[in-house]
């Protein structure tokens, strides 16, 4: 018997990845690894502070440890831009000191990494360790093999060599993926024209760097986007990742939960609460705000929205006036909900979503339909998949003013709850997903050609 496997889980320090990668390790810790998980400082003490009973939750074979990111304290982590270029510089150092640590007599040697897709250019240390290593991409498949092949997207005229549009219309990377909207690209999502283009290029390095790992990981099962893999191979489901389904262990959350809005659910009625969050980066201006509200209002069932203290940009209190005493009986507003296990709830009808890749997943796994309101980067295309692939919601659609009216919120949340059709589909895709990533199932058996692999390394030691 050789040492035992030790992996280095590397997440780019975001909610959306730190809660995937931490559920990955635990996998890993089921197939006899140990990991060492690697956030930046203020992440950590963040998913410290939000450990409901404190440190002595920890797996005690997943050690947290965690790297000065390189920006001042009060700066904007939501500027992805910066926070890469400051990441790039510190992240690599820190972890070769790591891995060397880690050689030391009484240590428990790293044996290989496992690093976010976002994050590629640590990868370069796992190659100068002689470590094996993978990539972990915690979007769905059909993003990565957008930036995969690229270079025929500017062949074919879709988008010009800086990422831009070419053509209005629709386009399919290959038969069987989803419609595509050259605008609606990942990096053509996010800030302006610069900043667009300034990712696009960033993107095309990342792809490259994410080349030198072994295996490309992905949170995704065949079921869910059958032609990209056959379109991209390399690309390996593991998922969707049963993120939140540990009894006791933590999720990775930055926020503290707040679990009174489960006694809370426990009090209405099967099916019939709407469920809305947005996720971890999303901002609303404060009129789209109070007209989200007043829809809420105006729908007259049960709700559960979670507005995290920065949602709205630049208001403290944003809710219209008496807004909150009239809702107060059947409406339920946290700033950070439990919620994989919220949308476990058999009260939950439906799920009102930025259509983040992770709540995307996590409302498939409980057989929810969706009302889509994207934000930005990859949260269009997840829409597509969810009303167009898999027809199991409906799109919330800005009018002429770039408003989601509240007319147009009741009628939504109306017509998607009497809608059994998308609810029979809803349920049908829960039970592929639920199986692929259960013992046996092909993410499951993925998952574990994947640690077999990396294990093989500790043995050869
Ligand atoms: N999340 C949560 N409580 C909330 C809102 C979000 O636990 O009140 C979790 C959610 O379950 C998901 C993650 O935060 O796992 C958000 O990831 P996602 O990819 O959906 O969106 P992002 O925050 O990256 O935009």
């Amino acid at each position: 018997m050789g040492q035992q496997p030790h992996a280095l889980v590397v997440p780019f320090p975001a909610q959306g990845h730190v809660i995937p990668l931490l559920e990955l390790s635990y996998c890993l810790v089921d197939h006899g690894f140990k990991i060492t998980f690697v956030n930046t400082e203020i992440n950590h003490a963040l998913i410290a502070a939000a450990l409901p009973e404190g440190p002595s939750m920890m797996d005690p074979m997943v050690r947290l440890v965690s790297f000065d990111d390189g920006l001042a304290p009060g700066e904007d982590r939501r500027d992805l831009l910066k926070l890469r270029d400051c990441l790039m510089k510190t992240m690599p150092m820190c972890l070769e000191e790591l891995i060397l640590k880690s050689h030391e007599p009484g240590e428990d040697k790293i044996t290989c990494m496992v690093v976010d897709g976002m994050a590629p250019w640590v990868l370069e240390v796992a190659r100068e360790k002689g470590l094996r290593s993978a990539a972990f991409w915690s979007m769905a498949a059909a993003v990565a093999a957008t930036i995969m092949k690229i270079p025929k997207l500017i062949e074919d005229g879709v988008i010009d060599a800086d990422g831009f549009p070419m053509k209005q219309e629709m386009f399919q990377l290959a038969p069987g993926l989803p419609l595509m909207n050259p605008a609606h690209l990942t990096w053509n999502c996010y800030g302006d024209r610069e900043t667009q283009k300034e990712i696009f290029h960033h993107l095309l390095d990342d792809d490259q760097r994410n080349r030198v790992a072994e295996f490309f990981l992905c949170n995704s099962s065949y079921d869910m986007e059958q032609p990209v893999f056959a379109y991209a191979p390399k690309i390996l489901p593991v998922g969707p990742l049963l993120t939140g389904q540990r009894l006791g262990k933590p999720v990775g959350h930055l926020w503290p939960e707040d679990r009174t809005c489960e006694a809370w659910l426990d009090q209405q009625r099967p099916n019939s609460v709407v469920y809305v969050a947005f996720g971890s980066l999303t901002t609303f201006d404060r009129g789209q705000f109070q007209e989200l509200a007043l829809g809420l209002e105006l729908c007259d069932r049960p709700f559960l929205w979670v507005v995290r203290p920065d949602l709205v940009e630049a208001a403290i209190d944003a809710y219209p006036h008496g807004f909150r005493e009239r809702v107060a009986l059947r409406g339920r507003i946290v700033g950070w909900a439990p919620q994989q296990r919220v949308l476990a709830h058999p009260s939950v009808a439906c799920f009102m979503s930025h259509c983040g890749w992770n709540s995307t997943l996590e409302g498939v796994r409980n057989g929810l339909p969706f009302l889509c309101w994207p934000y930005f980067v990859d949260q269009f295309l997840n829409q597509s998949y969810i009303c167009d692939v898999w027809r199991i919601g409906s799109k919330m659609m800005p009018d002429e003013n770039v408003i989601v009216s509240k007319e147009q919120i009741k009628s939504k949340v109306d017509e998607l709850l009497l809608d059994e059709d998308t609810r029979e589909r809803a349920r049908l895709l829960k039970e592929l997903a639920q199986k692929s990533a259960r013992n046996g199932g092909s993410s499951f058996e993925n998952l574990k050609r994947f640690a077999d692999a990396m294990k093989h390394e500790g043995d050869k030691d």
